[in-house]
């Protein structure tokens, strides 16, 4: 029944309880509703003899129903992730009755599909979900969880007898290992079409970089709402050729523009290194921490978190995309996004709640152990230093007190190399000297050269806990708030970040006079940056050895570093703060094979090592 024309909620309620039990089936996975599956389900079971009719009866035809709202946009992901549940549920009440009949394997599924996180990474939440949406639309999917190796992967899909491997990270590195994925497959002789998804993976690295490798399908799968529709088409007898022929010819043409492409040239790094931006222009501004070292939180409370977290991305994880808090009022995503936002502090009150507790506990009892999270909480944890620091090209060397004799540590930079001027003009908005200059976080860092000490943070939060929480949740049937306490966990380790950062600005000094509103905060209106290994302005992961060496990381937080430089757990941030009143983000973006080869000396790499660890900014 639809909710307008003078019906109230509470009649409507009652209305749908009076259909049909198959209709009643169907309104209940359509709107989430939990509350009357099993006595649905039992009576559906007598009414139709066998409890693989009801699956294959009104189960799937409410989930049809689902999945095609949710295809032409009038359905949203939370709404999916929660029709998911009830189908579950609905399913764990017939489990005993198929074991019974031996027909629990008898099951049938529209297709099997294998998926994974690759070797290396981490990134869980957004695989979680395509994993849940294909479920819903009747595809069996095993999960084999995260850092998956190509071989692991490939050994399930042959014994699983798959019809389709797709494959997940979330971090640079785990492109190469998706290309190394698909020459395996190659190699190896499959023949089902491999699908590609998530953060840093693309459209076009997919044509150029993965495709070629396979000689059969391989598709990008930009969002989970884009999955169901994807699968369908590469498993239908009617529109899979030409689906296939479409992706092909679009990669095709992808490859074609790369190659045709006329990319500004690059200055040398020699030349862009003379257009550097010069720190010491704003020298009156220098600050000093309270304190040189490290310092390490065992625990932050949850409660302090609450008011630096950053909700846009929260709601962008489940696909409704838009500004927060203007997209509560969104004409189209508004009603989904308002609802989800009071499940999500729900949510956060148990957590916090659950962490004061645990926390007051620990009061009593004085001992604080980093080594168990109690059940059911989150618990979030950093650790942070300030350190004597100047710049040696764009290298960084830190210190160990202002004396500048005992190096700690080499910050390696990169440096950007494209033509910022407009055919040898100045550009014309921005003209700053910072906007026009070639930019290396080295030179937020006042240089060796000038004798005058400066410094430079270093910080790595994480969150822990979720997984095991999530586990917990995913075991029960309720993969939405599975992937509720993922999303909301990722949120908390980001306003650990912020949070830190606040700290040591107060530290610096120039933090205490900052009075900035709430949204300024998030908006990062305050002077200084905290750049992340793996993120534009540092785009080299393996500088996080660095953090973890000087903050022995892994000994006060146990948060680790996988061969592949993601950090575990993966509500993790981690990066360094640098106090300049100029400093600000900014991409590095495509560098030459000369600064290759220098920074491979630097790091003592090879030139194929710094290849690899560099492959994204060497091509465009
Ligand atoms: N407030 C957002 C921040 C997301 S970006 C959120 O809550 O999700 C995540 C982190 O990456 C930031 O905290 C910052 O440490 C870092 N970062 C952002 N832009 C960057 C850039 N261009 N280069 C390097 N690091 C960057």
């Amino acid at each position: 029944a639809p909710g307008k024309g003078g019906t109230t909620p509470e009649k409507e309620a009652a209305e749908w309880r009076s259909e049909s039990v198959e209709k009643r089936l169907e309104h209940a996975l359509v709107k989430g509703i939990t509350e009357f599956v099993d006595l649905d389900v039992e009576e559906a079971r007598q009414k139709l003899g066998k409890p693989l009719n009801v699956i294959e009866g009104p189960l799937m035809a409410g989930m049809n129903v689902v999945g095609d709202l949710f295809g032409a946009g009038k359905m949203f992901l939370p709404q999916v992730v929660k029709s998911a549940r009830v189908m579950k549920r609905a399913v764990a009440v017939l489990q005993p009755y198929l074991e019974a009949e031996k027909q629990a394997g008898a099951k049938s599924s529209a297709a099997r599909i294998v998926m994974a996180t690759v070797k290396g990474d981490v990134h869980d939440i957004g695989k979680n979900i395509v994993g849940v949406v294909l479920a819903c639309n009747n595809y069996e999917v095993t999960d084999l969880g995260v850092m998956v190796s190509a071989e692991k992967i490939l050994k399930a899909a042959r014994e699983l007898n798959a019809d389709m491997i797709g494959l997940s990270g979330l971090i640079t590195p785990s492109l190469d290992e998706m290309t190394h994925m698909a020459r395996e497959m190659q190699r190896e002789g499959f023949t089902v079409p491999l699908l590609i998804g998530g953060a840093t993976t693309s459209k076009a690295h997919t044509a150029l970089k993965i495709a070629p490798h396979y000689g059969q399908p391989v598709v990008h799968v930009v969002d989970a709402s884009r999955a169901v529709g994807v699968v369908s088409h590469l498993l239908s007898s009617n529109s899979r050729e030409k689906f296939v022929a479409d992706n092909a010819l679009e990669q095709g043409k992808l490859r074609e523009q790369f190659a045709r492409k006329d990319r500004k040239p690059l200055l040398s790094i020699e030349q862009a290194r003379r257009r550097r931006f010069d720190p010491t222009s704003t020298m009156s501004e220098h600050s000093e921490p309270t304190f040189i070292g490290v310092k390490n939180i065992d625990s932050i409370a949850l409660r302090d978190l609450v008011e630096f977290i950053d909700w846009t991305p929260f709601f962008a994880a489940w696909e409704l995309h838009g500004h927060y808090p203007e997209i509560l009022d969104d004409p189209v995503v508004g009603e989904q996004a308002r609802k989800l936002h009071s499940e999500a502090q729900t949510m956060l009150n148990r957590l916090v709640q659950a962490d004061a507790t645990a926390r007051a506990r620990i009061h009593r009892t004085g001992s604080y152990t980093r080594s168990n999270v109690p059940a059911g909480t989150l618990q979030a944890r950093a650790v942070y230093g300030h350190f004597a620091a100047n710049s040696a090209g764009d290298d960084i060397e830190l210190y160990a007190d202002e004396s500048q004799r005992s190096i700690l540590g080499t910050l390696h930079t990169l440096r950007q190399q494209m033509d910022k001027t407009d055919g040898g003009r100045k550009p014309a908005g921005d003209k700053t000297a910072l906007a026009q200059a070639n930019l290396a976080l080295a030179d937020f860092v006042l240089p060796k050269t000038g004798k005058m000490v400066d410094y430079v943070g270093a910080f790595a939060v994480s969150v822990h806990g979720a997984r095991e929480l999530a586990t917990t949740y995913k075991a029960a049937g309720d993969d939405f708030n599975a992937i509720m306490v993922e999303a909301l966990s990722d949120r908390l380790a980001e306003a650990s970040a912020e949070k830190m950062h606040k700290q040591a600005r107060d530290n610096m000094g120039f933090g205490l006079i900052e009075y900035l509103k709430h949204q300024e905060v998030i908006d990062e209106k305050y002077r200084g940056i905290r750049p992340a290994p793996g993120y534009p302005a540092c785009p080299d992961h393996t500088e996080k050895a660095l953090i973890w060496q000087l903050l022995n990381v892994e000994t006060n937080t146990g948060a680790t570093l996988t061969e592949n430089y993601a950090m575990q757990p993966g509500s993790a941030v981690s990066g360094w703060y640098f106090a300049h009143p100029q400093a600000r983000y900014f991409g590095v973006g495509r560098i030459g094979r000369d600064q290759l080869t220098d920074y491979a000396q630097r790091k003592g790499w090879t030139v194929a090592e710094a290849e690899r660890w560099l492959a994204p900014n060497l091509e465009d």
